[in-house]
């Protein structure tokens, strides 16, 4: 697999994911030991271990693995790791990737209904800058294999995804973009959530279009 240079290097991006970590869970958007975040490397990729809360993380201690899956240091990898491995392996821009289990999305992901190509309507225009389109992917178990072949089939398209009664997998070009698209989604969810049973006035599809033109989108 290509890999991208990474500014900062290793040392560097360990120190982010903790930070990031800790920021995530201080906020409450992650609980207890779920959650996870990886950022791709020269030489492989690092992934937060396997029950580790995101708000104890030890830069020396996070699970750097290879793109054949083998662990090559640090704690054991989270057992999402194939989330991870199924988007970077679709979009070759992807530098990192968070995925959370943060309430106001999940709850979104078990309503009844939604649209499976497009979940949460474009409320505002920074949603639609950062999100686009979100699909939704089916439930499967945990630890389900088939859950990163249905991954797979959106991530070409979709720089996030989310998990039907679980959360979102969301990616971007570096940590900070991952996670600010990943705070995004999460609060266009709390918006959803509020404006539950009031008529909303989303944008309209020539709002829309003027983004992507202005802002170059790839929607
Ligand atoms: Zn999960």
């Amino acid at each position: 697999m290509s890999t991208l240079p990474v500014p900062g290097g290793e040392s560097r991006l360990r120190e982010r994911m903790v930070y990031f970590g800790r920021s995530l869970f201080d906020r409450g958007l992650t609980a207890g030991s779920s959650g996870n975040i990886s950022v791709r490397l020269d030489d492989g990729w690092l992934l937060t271990p396997t029950n580790a809360c995101l708000g104890e993380l030890d830069p020396a201690r996070l699970a750097k693995l290879d793109w054949q899956g083998r662990h090559l240091s640090g704690d054991p990898p989270s057992k999402e790791a194939f989330l991870h491995r199924s988007m970077y392996e679709e979009r070759q821009g992807a530098g990192a990737i968070v995925h959370l289990h943060s309430t106001h999305s999940a709850a979104v992901s078990c309503i009844d209904g939604l649209d499976p190509a497009n979940c949460l309507p474009p409320l505002t225009a920074y949603y639609v800058m950062k999100i686009g389109r979100l699909p939704l992917v089916p439930y499967h178990r945990p630890g389900d294999s088939a859950l990163g072949h249905a991954i797979r089939g959106l991530a070409g398209k979709h720089s996030a995804v989310l998990l039907a009664n679980h959360g979102p997998v969301v990616s971007g070009t570096t940590l900070e973009a991952a996670v600010y698209a990943t705070e995004e989604l999460e609060e266009t969810a709390k918006l959803f959530l509020l404006l539950r049973g009031t008529p909303i006035s989303p944008l309209n599809r020539q709002q829309i279009d003027e983004l992507k033109s202005v802002f170059q989108l790839d929607l």
